[in-house]
């Protein structure tokens, strides 16, 4: 960050808390270099209690995730994680809950991560997601073509909770 995000100021790089920062002398704003995008993930359960995984479309074609998405600035998780889930599936949540949170420091991510029962599984077909499958403790899945570690290690947790 070169300017200061709050008055516009040039930012000049000072040590606080012993720790290199940029900093604005004009209103005292301090960049921590410690930003991290938010996403918000679901775990939706049919009735059949198998939890649903989607196949994705475009740049990661064919790769295989959970739904779910960043949050937009301002915007509570929870519904994040209701309209990521919309925009990815055409379906929506009965009420849901936390139910994790992951951290990948090399994507300066955080995964929001919930679990909840969907509403009527019917797939919409949408820009993101190419097609959804149900997943349960006897399916196989390609462990290539898990899209990342967060990805891997949600799959490995869900899967021990999965009767
Ligand atoms: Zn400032």
């Amino acid at each position: 960050m070169n300017y200061c995000p709050i008055c516009g100021t040039k930012l000049n790089e000072a040590i606080v808390d012993q720790t290199k920062v940029e900093k604005c002398d004009s209103c005292g704003f301090i960049d921590w270099n410690n930003h991290t995008f938010v996403s918000c993930v679901v775990v939706a359960y049919n009735q059949q209690r198998e939890f649903l995984m989607v196949k994705l479309k475009g740049q990661e074609e064919d790769k295989v995730t959970f739904p779910g998405g960043y949050r937009n600035h301002n915007e509570p998780l929870e519904e994040a994680a209701r309209r990521e889930f919309f925009e990815e599936t055409g379906m929506t949540l009965h009420e849901i809950k936390l139910l994790d949170v992951y951290a990948s420091e090399s994507h300066r991510l955080i995964w929001v991560i919930y679990e909840g029962q969907i509403d009527r599984d019917v797939f919409i077909e949408n820009d993101e997601v190419k097609s959804v499958f149900f997943v349960n403790k006897g399916t196989k899945i390609d462990e290539s073509t898990l899209r990342g570690n967060l990805t891997k290690k949600l799959l490995m947790q869900v899967l021990k909770s999965t009767k």
